[in-house]
């Protein structure tokens, strides 16, 4: 796709609202608000209110420089507007289709995204068949852009100091840092509430999880905010205990950027040149940021959120349906409702309600939690992929994918992860303090109080052994299996729970 086209209206979708979507500041842009969008899936009450909202705020801070459709669907719009139009190629299969298919519709390289498609093809191609390294990939990254390098090599002569960032939690139960900055909701937020509100008392559409004040921003200005706010207050403890979970701090240090990153308010190469800037001046004036909160921070930004964009477009549309694991099982109701007061394990009691309530947890409770226990009961993982994209008010089809087919789920057969995300109640209870106050024991894999992970790990490893064979990384726990002399007592146990609410 060409890289611009400034003379035409610029369709913007709404996660393409920031400034860097447009060519000129000037440019005429196309905004189409199409409810059959949320008609199409049940999605979180705070997701659909967040997106509408934005767009909406876009809307009101272009004036006349946008013509905004509240249409049914997009073609509704798009067969009334008269002047030539062009729009960056949209985030996913079904958008990309859509404009493709639309005669008279220019269609542009992506943007939002740090490495262009061109310059992944070229690392990947590259590469051969050596298998796409998320590392390997954010090295390149770094490198070309120039990020925390210092000439050809890294920033204090480590490209990754993931291994400074695997503490527990603090004892106390907070991290010493101040709550996150808020925005405050206007009258733009109070026509949404109402609209979201008579769809729903129509039956046009329906949501899951809690009406609530909004928590992520809708504007640029919003979205410089929380950034300023995070790297001001939460960058320099984000990284060691970013892989930890508390019970009574859900935020912990975490940004809280991935919605506006995913909205397009922010691009991330100014997000990670931010930090970057930060790091420079807290050296120079001889109180050092950490150097491994900075990295890691960066990692997700340039190097993770890029490398689960391009990956999703590189392995192809078919691969959502990956199953190498021949999980089936649906997604139970009590997981499709987030509906925490069913469950009684009080790591996933917690974590599906701070979903329910927030439409938000960090990566951990996601990949650790929620996606184990799918991993483990053998949940369907085009269906998990689904519940993910419509629970997290930053779930896109071009996010989860990648994150939940191929990191989460192990369907793709370990194209992106060595081995299985799959842990037993021992990983939880060393990285939360959920378990102290759980009616099950982690340690435990057998009778009333069986842990439903521990009991879940022995039992998932038993089902997919033939599958998991081959995998080196796999052969300490599958030797494991066989020195259990009960195990046929956990299998038979696990089956009869199956994804009954644990
Ligand atoms: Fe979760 Fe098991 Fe710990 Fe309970 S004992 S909190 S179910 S890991």
């Amino acid at each position: 796709f060409p890289a611009r086209a400034p003379a035409t209206v610029r369709w913007c979708f709404a996660d393409q609202l920031g400034s860097h979507f447009l060519d000129a500041p000037d440019q005429p842009v196309l905004l189409i608000e199409a409810r059959s969008v949320l008609a199409r899936r049940r999605f979180h009450r705070q997701k659909a209110h967040l997106v509408l909202s934005a767009l909406r705020h876009r809307a009101a801070e272009l004036g006349d420089q946008a013509s905004f459709w509240q249409v049914g669907t997009y073609g509704e719009a798009l067969d009334r507007v008269r002047e030539p139009v062009s729009v960056c190629a949209p985030t996913t299969w079904g958008s990309r289709d859509l404009v493709l298919a639309r005669p008279g519709v220019e269609v542009l390289a992506a943007r939002g995204f740090v490495t262009t498609q061109e310059e992944f093809a070229g690392w990947a191609e590259g590469r051969g068949r050596r298998r796409l390294l998320m590392e390997d990939f954010y090295r390149d990254a770094r490198r070309r852009q120039d990020v925390l390098m210092d000439g050809a090599e890294p920033v204090g002569g480590r490209w990754n100091l993931d291994e400074d960032n695997r503490e527990p939690p603090p004892s106390d139960g907070r991290l010493p840092v101040p709550e996150p900055w808020w925005p405050e909701e206007d009258e733009i937020d109070e026509q949404v509430r109402a609209d979201l509100d008579r769809w729903e008392a129509d039956g046009e559409v329906s949501f899951v999880g809690d009406d609530g004040p909004r928590l992520f921003p809708v504007t640029r200005q919003e979205a410089l905010r929380r950034l300023r706010d995070f790297l001001d207050t939460r960058l320099g403890a984000f990284g060691p205990h970013e892989d930890a979970m508390l019970a009574g701090d859900r935020w912990m240090a975490h940004s809280l950027l991935s919605p506006v990153l995913n909205l397009g308010l922010l691009h991330p190469l100014e997000v990670v040149h931010q930090a970057e800037g930060r790091y420079r001046d807290s050296v120079a004036d001889a109180h050092p940021l950490p150097l491994n909160s900075v990295e890691g921070f960066v990692r997700q930004v340039m190097g993770w959120r890029d490398y689960i964009w391009h990956t999703y477009w590189w392995l192809g549309r078919d691969f959502r349906d990956a199953n190498a694991l021949a999980a089936h099982e649906p997604v139970p109701d009590w997981l499709a409702d987030l509906d925490d007061t069913a469950v009684d394990a009080a790591c996933l009691a917690d974590v599906l309600g701070d979903l329910r309530r927030d439409g938000w947890v960090h990566h951990i409770p996601r990949l650790m939690v929620l996606g184990n226990y799918a991993l483990q009961r053998g949940i369907d993982p085009a269906a998990m992929t689904d519940w993910f994209h419509r629970s997290f008010v930053d779930g896109y089809d071009w996010v989860m994918v990648a994150n939940v087919v191929g990191m989460s789920q192990h369907a793709d057969g370990g194209l992106l992860a060595t081995k299985p995300y799959a842990a037993g109640g021992a990983y939880i209870d060393r990285m939360s303090d959920y378990c102290g106050g759980c009616r099950y024991d982690p340690r435990k894999r057998l009778g009333e109080d069986a842990c439903p992970y521990t009991a879940g790990y022995w039992a998932f490893l038993d089902r997919t052994r033939e599958q998991l064979a081959g995998n080196q990384r796999m052969r300490r726990p599958l030797q494991g299996l066989d020195r259990l002399e009960d195990l046929p007592a956990v299998v038979d146990q696990e089956v009869r729970r199956g994804t009954d609410p644990p």
